[in-house]
């Protein structure tokens, strides 16, 4: 007895594609997914070139699918993750997905007839859930690793994540000689500031000026906060001259023009310590550190508002007085 009454219906009520194609890629079967979803009648195709039939097939690969599929005589299957469609056709999920077309799962049967011919079946699993789930999370997990690295006041990099890339940038500007500069800055009697205009003040300046800041570095530098009213900045590929020139431009910056909080004009200045990487070794970035922390000391010490580099050879004993 034929088994249509049972298969029919099924396939007809099936959210999920089937299509045969015989030895010669003649379409022979489509279901009422596939057509609905095509826009393609099962009566005009049938008999035609699947290639005609769907213009957008990636042709060479399914050729070679298919004929492994006929000579081995065994199922080949593809997923949405290798490729994300091999029919292309609109989902019904256009808002949740940046992508226009189904994700599909594809299995590959070898399939004969009665009398024996060849052919391939094809079921086409819509897997636009599973594909907009991954792009969710991939997205979420970008923007959790963004604010793992961001300050969230100032939008420089945290002190954690930009100690990280110092230590990087000192490692690789070892291995290729390459100099390397790094400066410290502080604002300037900021307690004060605070204190006449509250931490609210304090916070819009703090925001401004980074942003002021930014806009004078290049897409190498990292501009981190260090501490509280602290910054720093890793300058690749720059010597100390350049470094210095960088520093001045950063303080100038700061200073010639007051940040405007609520009705209050709020004037402020940084004092910037410079220096340029030469020790070696493991702790060579927390030298470093140590020695442009010495350059912002001195600079707090000689009047604020200016820049001061690190000179070689100086120790916190050696420390420039008033
Ligand atoms: P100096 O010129 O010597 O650096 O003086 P200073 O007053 O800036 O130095 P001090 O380190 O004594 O004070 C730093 C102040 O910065 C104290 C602290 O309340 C303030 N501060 C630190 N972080 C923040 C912040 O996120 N927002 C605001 N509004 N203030 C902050
Ligand atoms: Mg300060
Ligand atoms: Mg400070």
């Amino acid at each position: 007895m034929s088994d249509d009454w049972l298969t029919g219906p099924i396939l007809e009520q099936l959210s999920s594609g089937v299509l045969v194609v015989d030895e010669e890629f003649q379409l022979v079967y489509l279901n009422t997914f596939l057509q609905r979803h095509s826009s393609v009648q099962l009566t005009e195709a049938k008999g035609k070139s699947l290639f005609k039939v769907f213009a957008d097939l990636p042709e060479a690969w399914l050729r070679r699918k298919f004929a492994s599929v006929l000579e081995l005589q065994s199922p080949s299957f593809s997923s949405w993750e290798q490729r994300q469609y091999v029919i292309k056709l609109p989902h019904l999920r256009p808002v949740t997905s940046s992508s226009q077309y189904m994700a599909q799962n594809c299995t590959m049967l070898p399939l004969n007839d009665p009398s024996g011919r060849r052919h391939v079946c094809m079921l086409i699993e819509d897997a636009t859930d599973a594909f907009v789930y991954q792009q969710h999370l991939q997205t979420t997990l970008q923007k959790l690793e963004q604010s793992n690295r961001v300050d969230g006041l100032t939008q420089a990099l945290n002190r954690r994540y930009w100690e990280e890339q110092l230590k990087l940038e000192v490692q690789r500007a070892q291995r290729y000689q390459q100099p390397l500069s790094l400066l410290l800055f502080d604002l300037d009697k900021f307690k004060q500031l605070n204190d006449q205009y509250g931490h609210l003040g304090g916070d819009c300046v703090l925001i401004e000026l980074t942003a002021r800041v930014r806009g004078l570095l290049r897409d190498t530098d990292w501009f981190g906060r260090y501490g509280g009213e602290e910054f720093g900045i890793v300058l690749t590929n720059t010597a100390l001259a350049g470094a210095m020139e960088v520093a001045e431009r950063i303080c100038l910056a700061v200073s010639s023009k007051a940040v405007t909080f609520n009705e209050h004009s709020i004037q402020s200045s940084i004092s910037v310590g410079v220096a340029q990487l030469d020790a070696a070794g493991e702790r060579a970035h927390e030298v470093l550190i140590g020695q442009a922390d010495m350059a912002l000391y001195n600079a707090k010490r000689e009047g604020r508002n200016r820049v001061v580099s690190y000179s070689a050879g100086e120790t916190e004993f050696q420390l420039k007085t008033n």
